[in-house]
């Protein structure tokens, strides 16, 4: 196997916020402690990341993706360390091919010399987690609050927003949330208005979810401040097409980019192509093309491994066959969330079988419903509203 993207983990966050269920700890007050911390992190990223490489043959990375937690609290001294490790291990992408190299970031973290120590070593991408530039939105669900005594995010996000924008030449992206508590549509279009501004090459607008196991899904009070369901859906149809209007081009359900400006590391998630996973709660897949079937690596949500490692241990990880069925179904899960649906080259190669001639009745209904677009097996935009119900009728056709 020689092609194979990868995404690397940080699980280290300032704060929790009340919709989060993706794992990450705090670092200790002590900065001191928290460097040795870092640091301690990232060598045995780096150590497993090398094992990782030999062991899958690795000779190509089209794509890096480091997220989190939050990536930019690694500083520029972490942040330089990890990247000039990855430098080492990872091959060099052939004369005239760039490789995608993202990092995440948060406003109050993403400082200068964060940011210039990623563009001088590989990153040609941000993602900042704006998520909303109102502070009450913001605090409701204790997303970083004040960015110092006396500075709010309201103030300091802009100010990151240029900084990002001047330092990676407009490349990056930005995450906004719909459905927040104390946001109605004025606020949410105000916000999409002021981030383009800044002319994001991407942004990431995503509806509010209420996941169970955290504060926003098991406490009741929640409820009485979230939008309902319908107000939700409303709230981020009427951003979805502000920003089409604005000329970004919704390319999966909750992904927009200018011309040219998707990101390749997401399509090859929705593409189900290899990608190594490293870092605490980090998973990666690596099919089969021919067999069609697939293993997925998942490491444990627990720092402990990774901080107290001893040369040459293995770090401990979780292993799922894929077999041809479950592949089949994450193949059209992921897929029919993209504008441009499962690749039908692919889809055959791996499966034997054409994609139309695979879910020939779900494909013919939808299409009768006019939810299918007229010249590519994929969702329309206003299917794409409706992929939970349409991949029922995918998975009872397969089953
Ligand atoms: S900063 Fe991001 S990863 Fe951390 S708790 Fe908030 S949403 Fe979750």
């Amino acid at each position: 196997m020689s092609n194979c993207s990868l995404y690397i983990h940080i699980p280290f966050c300032a704060s929790f916020c009340d919709y989060c269920d993706f794992y990450s700890v705090r670092l200790p007050p002590d900065s001191k402690a928290a460097a040795r911390m870092i640091n301690t992190y990232i060598d045995t990223l780096l150590a497993e990341g090398e094992r990782l490489v030999r062991r899958f043959g690795v000779t190509s990375v089209p794509s890096v993706y480091i997220g989190g937690g939050t990536p930019s609290m690694l500083g520029a001294a972490g942040i330089i360390r990890l990247l000039r490790g990855l430098a080492v291990l990872l091959p060099p992408m052939p004369q005239q091919m760039s490789r995608e190299f993202t990092v995440e970031a948060n406003p109050e973290s993403a400082d200068e010399a964060f940011l210039a120590a990623c563009r001088d070593n590989g990153v040609n991408r941000i993602s900042l987690g704006v998520q909303s530039f109102c502070d009450a939105s913001r605090r409701l669900v204790h997303r970083a609050g004040d960015a110092a005594p006396g500075v709010s995010m309201a103030a300091l996000i802009p100010d990151r927003l240029k900084l990002v924008s001047e330092i990676f030449g407009g490349n990056f992206s930005a995450d906004l949330i719909a459905g927040l508590p104390a946001q109605d549509e004025t606020v949410l279009l105000r916000d999409i208005e002021t981030l383009l501004s800044y002319r994001p090459a991407h942004v990431s607008l995503y509806a509010l979810t209420v996941e169970e196991g955290t504060p926003l899904g098991d406490d009741p009070r929640f409820r009485q401040i979230l939008p309902g369901a319908d107000e939700a859906d409303r709230l981020w149809i009427a951003g979805r097409d502000a920003l089409e209007e604005a000329g970004y081009g919704q390319y999966e359900v909750s992904n927009f980019a200018l011309t040219g400006k998707r990101s390749i590391h997401n399509i090859r998630y929705w593409r189900m192509e290899n990608w190594l996973g490293l870092g605490a709660a980090a998973s990666g897949s690596i099919f089969d093309d021919d067999a069609g079937t697939g293993r997925r690596f998942t490491y444990p949500a627990d720092t402990g491994p990774w901080l107290d490692h001893k040369s040459g241990a293995l770090i401990p990880v979780e292993t799922e066959e894929l077999d041809r069925l479950t592949l089949m179904k994450e193949t059209f899960l992921m897929g029919f969330r993209s504008v441009e649906g499962p690749d039908p080259a692919l889809f055959e190669k791996r499966f034997g079988v054409a994609l139309e001639k695979a879910i020939p009745q779900a494909l013919t209904k939808w299409r009768r419903r006019g939810l299918l677009q007229a010249n590519k097996i994929a969702l329309t935009k206003e299917g794409l509203l409706m992929l939970d119900p349409f991949l029922i009728d995918v998975f009872e056709e397969i089953e």
